[in-house]
């Protein structure tokens, strides 16, 4: 049977354990999942590097053989095509999140027919946990340790 591949896109800007919790329940459903860091080195202004984060996130993973990390700077629906993912994975928090995924996932199916996005509502114990929360509370020195799955080093 063919393999059933799924990308989970995002800054990951950091990755939490949010983004954690919907790779792993993911897991329940797909083969392979390749979470994939969107980043455009011309444009992007990110907070946590790129290497150091796709470093972490393998680390967090390292005893998953069916889990990649990637990063890609070209359309998402074209990163899937490329690596032959036909599921597109993402999590919804709240109705922001709905009408933001809601409107990525017709372009997103329009660009290619045989992606199908999948979308985990998120484990209440994580709702509240957002990226850009963690870099705020880390900007200011605070200790952001309990929102991520890895350790950070400063
Ligand atoms: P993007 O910049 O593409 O929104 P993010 O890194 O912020 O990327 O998020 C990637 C995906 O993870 C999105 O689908 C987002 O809704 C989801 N997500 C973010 N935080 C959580 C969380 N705490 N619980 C569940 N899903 C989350």
């Amino acid at each position: 049977m063919k393999k059933r591949i799924a990308l989970f896109p995002g800054s990951f800007d950091p990755f939490t354990k949010g983004h954690e919790d919907i790779v792993l329940r993911g897991l329940q459903l797909f083969d392979e999942i390749v979470i994939a860091i969107g980043y455009n080195s011309q444009k992007s202004q990110r907070y946590f590097e790129i290497n150091l984060m796709m470093g972490k996130i393998r680390e967090t993973f390292k005893n998953y053989p069916n889990i990649r990390v990637e990063h890609f700077s070209l359309l998402t629906a074209e990163f899937a095509r490329q690596n032959g993912a036909e599921f597109l994975l993402r999590g919804l928090r709240n109705t922001t999140d709905f009408e933001y995924e809601n409107s990525i996932a017709q372009v997103n199916r329009n660009l290619y027919q045989e992606l199908e996005s999948v979308f985990l509502i998120t484990s209440p114990q994580f709702a509240w946990i957002s990226s850009s929360i963690i870099r705020e509370v880390h900007r200011y020195k605070g200790d952001v340790s309990e929102f991520l799955p890895y350790t950070l080093d400063q």
